[in-house]
């Protein structure tokens, strides 16, 4: 059976996406290869941090794998919080203060564009592969809903009414932009 790594330690993700490939590939994370590094996302890009991910782990263990990257770009921030999602009030993983500082930031502001993007970086035989998922939408001026994590009470998907936060979970798997990526990584591992 086909070895891959999935360098996360998101047990959420991980699940996400050993439920949609194929028995021929055994799935296996970063704790299950002794792999307890921290991997420090430096990248000023999805596509580089990713890619950090999947290539330290294809260096280091020899082992197929890929790595993923997400965040919140808005228009009229010039693309923040971007890379930055995670940490972008300071600390990482403060969730109320970044989005306490995202609406601060679009005060008075009429173009609340806005898109999540999920970059996926797959080594496979020795050849990286990208796999890119997208949202559009807009922010809200207000929180609304208690569901998901991170900017999801304030973000509105293009052709709803309501937020991520007020989504089911799984209402929101199936047009997310991660649900996206992992898609097309899933059709092309389906094809190998
Ligand atoms: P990660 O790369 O998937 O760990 O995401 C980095 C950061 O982007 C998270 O800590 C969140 O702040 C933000 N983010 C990514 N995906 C989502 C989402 O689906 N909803 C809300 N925030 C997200």
């Amino acid at each position: 059976m086909h070895q891959l790594v999935f360098a996360t330690n998101n047990a959420h993700k991980l699940q996400e996406v050993s439920a949609k490939i194929d028995g021929q590939i055994k799935l296996l994370s970063l704790d299950e290869i002794g792999c307890f590094d921290e991997i420090a996302e430096t990248g000023l890009t999805f596509r580089e941090n990713a890619s950090i991910k999947s290539r330290y782990i294809h260096d280091k263990y020899k082992l197929d794998c890929f790595g993923d990257d997400s965040g919140l770009e808005i228009d009229a921030l010039n693309g923040e919080p971007g890379v930055y999602s995670a940490r972008y009030a300071g600390e990482h993983g403060n969730h109320a203060a970044n989005i306490d500082k995202v609406l601060k930031g679009l005060q008075d502001q009429t173009n609340r564009k806005a898109r999540f993007r999920t970059v996926i970086s797959l080594i496979w035989n020795g050849e990286e592969h990208f796999f890119e998922g997208v949202v559009e939408g807009t922010i809200r001026h207000e929180r609304s809903g208690s569901e998901g994590f991170g900017y999801d009470p304030i973000f509105q998907p293009d052709g709803y009414n309501v937020t991520f936060a007020e989504m089911s979970l799984d209402e929101k798997n199936k047009i997310s932009h991660r649900a996206k990526a992992v898609e097309k990584l899933v059709e092309f591992l389906d094809g190998v």
